[in-house]
């Protein structure tokens, strides 16, 4: 981690070790917020007005009121990048119901805080872009959208993490997740594409699968190429006798899958249409954002 990193801490920029949150804001305690992780390629943050969007949704689904515009929010995530001058990013946007006291309930947090970090991540190794991934299906199953939706991109990633840890133990990177009713539904961060016959296939959202901003460019962008693209309920059958399988994410971007739970997925290398889909997906990162300069 740079030394020298700003972060926006609520109202002010201020370097790392300032960068500080009371222990009785409920972001820490209940979890009680929404984020966002966004990229930047290139002096460029990548579809940002979509992850404010998606911000602001989530934070409306909470009842919790942000207090600032949609423009302040752009320009705090911008004005975040460009004060640590970075080229390429991995942005977090996190709003928290701010500080309160020890009980739940939000009434007794009067401000929102809002924090921006901007630094680097790499989530997979460089070669599992290359020679894919294996996954394995996990038995945490998926937080049903009746209980708490996964579109709200809450503080809470409990059900992730506890899915992760389930990947972890099982020696993969990555964790399929199932619905209550055991149909594929995403991954612990990444959304799953499978592609069969030639069509491009991904979970639909309202059975908890995460409108991910990556997704729904690779869609765009398959549909663009003349690819069909579906979004039917799906089970493990149809993961294992997929032509090929892929995960998308911020983070991750498009990445292949070429075994899940001990099955070879196609002929266990990645396959055309991902290969396809990286490199046009690359190609939007480079042209496709708000521009920033330092
Ligand atoms: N699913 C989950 C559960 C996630 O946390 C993420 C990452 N935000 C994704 C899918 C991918 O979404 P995006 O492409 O917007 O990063």
């Amino acid at each position: 981690m740079n030394d020298t990193m700003i972060i926006y801490c609520d109202g002010h920029y201020v370097g790392k070790d300032d960068a500080k949150i009371s222990v009785f804001n409920h972001g820490f305690l209940y979890g009680d917020g929404v984020f966002e992780g966004i990229r930047s390629y290139n002096n460029r943050v990548f579809r940002l007005k979509e992850h404010i969007d998606r911000i602001y949704n989530s934070a409306n689904s909470i009842l919790l009121d942000i207090g600032i515009s949609r423009q302040e929010m752009i320009d705090i995530v911008v004005e975040t990048v460009r004060r640590n001058k970075l080229k390429d990013a991995y942005i977090r946007l996190v709003v928290a119901r701010g500080d309160g006291d020890l009980g739940l309930d939000p009434l007794k947090c009067p401000k929102p805080a809002i924090y921006c970090i901007a630094g680097s991540i790499v989530l997979y190794p460089e070669e599992t872009y290359t020679q894919g991934l294996k996954v394995q299906t996990v038995s945490t199953r998926r937080n049903i959208p009746s209980a708490l939706n996964p579109q709200i991109k809450s503080l809470n990633y409990l059900n992730n993490i506890m899915a992760k840890i389930e990947a972890n133990r099982a020696g993969v990177l990555e964790a399929i997740m199932l619905t209550q009713e055991g149909y594929v539904c995403e991954c612990t961060g990444d959304n799953l594409f499978l592609v069969k016959k030639g069509v491009l296939l991904t979970p639909p959202p309202y059975i908890g699968a995460l409108q991910g901003i990556t997704r729904n460019a690779v869609i765009e962008l398959a549909q663009a190429d003349g690819i069909d693209v579906r979004e039917p309920l799906m089970t493990l059958y149809d993961v294992y006798t997929a032509d090929e399988c892929f995960l998308t994410g911020t983070a991750a971007e498009l990445i292949p899958v070429i075994d899940a739970d001990g099955r070879t997925i196609g002929n266990g290398t990645p396959g055309p249409v991902f290969k396809r889909l990286l490199e046009k997906f690359r190609g939007l990162t480079q042209v496709d954002g708000e521009a920033y300069s330092f």
